[in-house]
């Protein structure tokens, strides 16, 4: 069977690879969009119950799509994210293929061979728009935990209702890692967290909430070619936030409040017990730290901006609060901890990607989306092209971008 033609494919129908497709339309350049799943897949098969954006309904917007709800500053949950998502693959009439899986992309004379479960595409240019969180990272060390221990990911972990009886040792602290400890916590069962590097943020700050601080201040639109140290950056653990109704702070502090116990980074499991570094007094401070500056960033914008009036008052916040002497290690076979929550991380999955453009570490080598091989483009990866880029709120500058880009590609080759 000979294979069909089309001039771009877009890999992925999230909401990075329906911007694609937006900007691909508007530009009249024929193309495809190949989902694995239905539309937002990712929000329909890999997130928690509970769970709502961080971002507040205002910073929702996709090109062409902005927030009219009621509640601008409110915080979508999963079933409105999917919806949004949906809403913005049907106002666009993007040409998505639903439960078509991608299996390889490789080379061909005039561009890309894409080859899918439903048959194979020739095309001149690929849009990856694949998502930069397919598989939940789970350090080596969890092949030493002693079986009697369940262990999740945030892929699996639904509610804390379906968690085994027992104490719970989160590991992780970014976004996803506090989320779950507090949510666990409360259901009565016992969290230890485990606490490596991490962001903290207030949820609001001077009256603002604090992600319209780093939209209005221009701090999530710092280029990728002026952050200093760009991988360092694209690494960077989420920040410590969650959506509420309430708007309320989910540091450390409030984790403790809440009977959390804190350990140190997971060091390594041993004769079945789990041993934690020490230093988390180092770690708080440097956390501390970098929110002030933060902060102070903030401030100074504001006031040479002129919108110190608009805002409340300076704030600063209470150190993190460091425990009188904190574990250094648990047995695992004592029966205290029944599951562990590895929240330490997503990472792409590029198995299907026959163009040697992958690094070591797994990464796509790409400069602000366009990838180390002609006509191969990305989107939705941290820092892709701003600070901003991993967000929803992120995507519509990128996209442009990325496929101006491509359709200047595509001119050149004639
Ligand atoms: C837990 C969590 C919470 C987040 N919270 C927020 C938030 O509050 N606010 C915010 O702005 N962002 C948030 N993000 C970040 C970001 O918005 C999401 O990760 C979002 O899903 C990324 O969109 P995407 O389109 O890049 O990738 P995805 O939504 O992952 O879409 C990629 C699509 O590609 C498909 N696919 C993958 N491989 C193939 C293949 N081989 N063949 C065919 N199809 C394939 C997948 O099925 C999927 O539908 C969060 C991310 C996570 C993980």
């Amino acid at each position: 069977m000979s294979a069909e033609r089309v001039t771009a494919v877009v890999v992925g129908a999230g909401h990075a690879g329906l911007a694609a497709s937006y900007f691909l339309g508007d530009r009249s350049i024929d193309h495809v969009v190949l989902e694995r799943g239905e539309v937002a897949n990712s929000w329909r098969t890999e997130r928690w119950d509970s769970l709502r954006l961080l971002t507040p309904n205002w910073q929702s917007r996709l090109p062409g799509l902005r927030y009219e709800g009621p509640d601008p500053d409110g915080y979508l949950t999963v079933p409105e994210v999917i919806s949004l998502i949906e809403r913005f693959a049907a106002t666009t009439r993007a040409p998505v293929r639903t439960g078509v899986n991608v299996t390889s992309v490789r080379g061909s004379p005039d561009g890309y061979r894409v080859t899918t479960s439903h048959g194979e595409i020739d095309c001149r240019a690929v849009v990856i728009a694949s998502g930069a969180c397919n598989r939940p990272s789970v350090p080596a060390l969890a092949g030493s935990v002693p079986g009697s221990v369940e262990q999740l990911t945030p892929f699996d972990y639904r509610d804390p209702a379906k968690l085994p009886d027992g104490g719970v040792l989160v590991v992780g602290a970014s976004a996803t890692g506090v989320q779950l400890a507090a949510e666990i916590q409360r259901s009565g069962r016992p969290v230890t967290l485990s606490v490596g590097e991490h962001v903290r943020l207030p949820r609001t700050y001077r009256g603002r909430d604090v992600l319209w601080w780093m939209d209005s201040s221009g701090v999530w639109d710092q280029r990728h070619d002026e952050v200093e140290d760009l991988t360092r950056a694209r690494r960077l653990p989420s920040p410590q936030l969650v959506g509420t109704p309430e708007r309320t702070t989910l540091d450390l502090n409030a984790l403790a409040a809440l009977g959390v116990q804190m350990v140190g980074r997971l060091a390594a499991v041993r004769d079945g017990r789990a041993l934690f570094s020490g230093g988390l007094r180092n770690m708080f401070s440097l956390a501390d730290l970098k929110m002030n500056r933060l902060l102070g960033t903030f401030d100074e914008w504001a006031h040479a901006s002129g919108r110190d009036g608009e805002v409340g008052p300076v704030q600063r916040f209470s150190p993190t609060d460091v425990p009188a002497a904190p574990r250094l290690q648990l047995d695992l076979r004592s029966g205290e901890i029944g599951a562990i929550v590895w929240a330490t991380g997503f990472r792409p999955d590029y198995g299907w990607l026959d163009v040697p453009v992958v690094d070591a570490k797994g990464h796509l080598r790409h400069d602000g989306g366009v990838v180390d091989s002609p006509g191969l483009y990305a989107l939705g990866l941290p820092v892709l092209r701003r600070r901003r880029s991993t967000f929803i709120c992120g995507i519509e500058d990128d996209a442009r971008a990325v496929i101006d880009h491509l359709a200047g590609y595509l001119a050149i080759r004639g």
